[in-house]
């Protein structure tokens, strides 16, 4: 309800935005989402550097650190400070006239806002995805609004009543639309490397630390499409789709993959993960 738009505080319907703001006109702007577990921002600093990673990456010049005590406020001023919520950050390049190039003294459109997130009980569900081409650009390590690829392509998973779809690139694995992909053959974690091929997932970062913990070897590899069949776990993680364990895989029609029950290494790494993010 309550948006930080521009340096003020207001209703989000009061909210403004020109029609010749790049972000609209271009999809010239990143974003950045943050958990918040009962109030309590989880991984900070990893996701402040990265904000000011993609701002640096497309020159927006902006301290993403002067927005962490925004990202507070958001989540104080919309009652969320003891629920699980994340805190929405989106930076455009600003108004500008409609010229491909950027001109350089443009003010940035800052919006931030935080929103309740369900981040319990993922231990309990699994996801169905449609696994497809990887249609989208090659910097996919910049979080940019630009993300026609992944709503085309995600949508089309929805309407065939999936959670999310997977890319390939060149017949490897890549990531989901809005999640990193793992996969587990032999006891050992393969995951793609980081890179301009997919982001650089924040939670991603965490269950590696947790694998180094449990003593799970983790491989940085790009998993090959026709090598699926050896596979014996896979599950995605993001900031909130947190660990979730894959049930199927389909491609035009065709189940792919299937494991009815959530496999014994993503239990583990999913309990550590709990534990971790709840300060248990
Ligand atoms: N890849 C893409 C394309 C994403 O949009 C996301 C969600 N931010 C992720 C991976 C997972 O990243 P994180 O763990 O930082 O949320």
């Amino acid at each position: 309800e309550i948006v930080y738009f521009n340096g003020e505080w207001m209703k989000y319907d009061q909210a403004k935005i020109s029609v010749f703001d790049r972000g609209f006109m271009f999809g010239d702007g990143i974003y950045e989402v943050t958990p918040f577990y009962e109030g309590k921002a989880f991984g900070l600093q990893e996701h402040l550097a990265r904000l000011q990673y993609s701002m640096d990456e497309i020159m927006i010049e902006l301290d993403a650190a002067s927005l962490k005590p925004i990202m507070v406020e958001a989540i104080s001023k919309s009652g969320l400070s003891s629920a699980d919520a994340a805190v929405y950050i989106q930076v455009s390049r600003g108004v500008a006239p409609r010229t491909h190039y950027f001109p350089e003294d443009v003010e940035p459109t800052i919006l931030i806002y935080a929103f309740p997130a369900s981040l319990k009980a993922f231990e309990n569900k699994q996801w169905s995805v449609l696994v497809s081409e990887d249609l989208r650009w090659h910097r996919c390590d910049i979080k940019s609004t630009s993300l026609l690829a992944n709503v085309k392509s995600n949508t089309q998973s929805h309407r065939l009543g999936l959670d999310e779809n997977l890319l390939l690139r060149n017949g490897l694995f890549t990531e989901g639309s809005h999640s990193t992909i793992f996969f587990i053959k032999n006891n050992v974690v393969y995951t793609h490397p980081e890179g301009p091929q997919i982001l650089s997932g924040i939670t991603r970062k965490f269950v590696m630390e947790i694998c180094k913990e449990l003593n799970i070897d983790v491989i940085e590899e790009a998993f090959p499409f026709s090598h699926l069949n050896t596979v014996d776990e896979a599950f995605l993680t993001g900031t909130t789709t947190q660990v979730m364990a894959v049930k199927e895989m389909f491609t035009d029609g065709n189940k792919i993959y299937d494991k009815p029950e959530i496999g014994s290494l993503t239990r583990k790494i999913q309990q550590a993960f709990i534990q971790k993010t709840r300060n248990l």
